[in-house]
């Protein structure tokens, strides 16, 4: 695959390709498996992280498409996909109970509510 830098994301978006806005802290591809989902990963101490190298591209943690049909699980790892094993629905309600819990932590420390974090308040 490959990564574009991009103010906006647009409209069509291509197979294979992670679009990354800075200025949005975001970045957007259409599902690894090629079942045409949007997956949206947002940067933030509690969501995703990239890295870039000057050359590729990578993401963690890993992207769990969980909300969909094909139920895909991978990395992004130096502009490619990596494809992980389909996690089993504990796997799946452990996960975003510990996703959960490192928000919570998070916003704790930072003393701030989520909803004021999100802009929403
Ligand atoms: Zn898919």
């Amino acid at each position: 695959m490959k990564h574009k830098f991009v103010d906006v994301i647009p409209e069509n978006l291509e197979d294979e390709v992670l679009y990354i806005s800075i200025k949005y802290a975001t970045a957007i591809h259409l599902c690894a498996c090629g079942c045409k989902n949007e997956v949206v990963t947002p940067f933030s101490p509690t969501d995703w992280q990239f890295i870039f190298d000057g050359k590729t591209v990578s993401l963690s943690p890993s992207i769990g498409n969980w909300s969909f049909k094909c139920q895909s699980h991978y990395f992004i790892k130096n502009d490619e996909f990596v494809f992980m094993r389909r996690w089993t629905n504990k796997e799946i309600k452990d996960g975003r109970k510990k996703d959960k819990k490192r928000k919570s932590r998070y916003f704790k420390k930072a003393r701030i509510s989520p909803l004021a974090w999100l802009g929403l308040k």
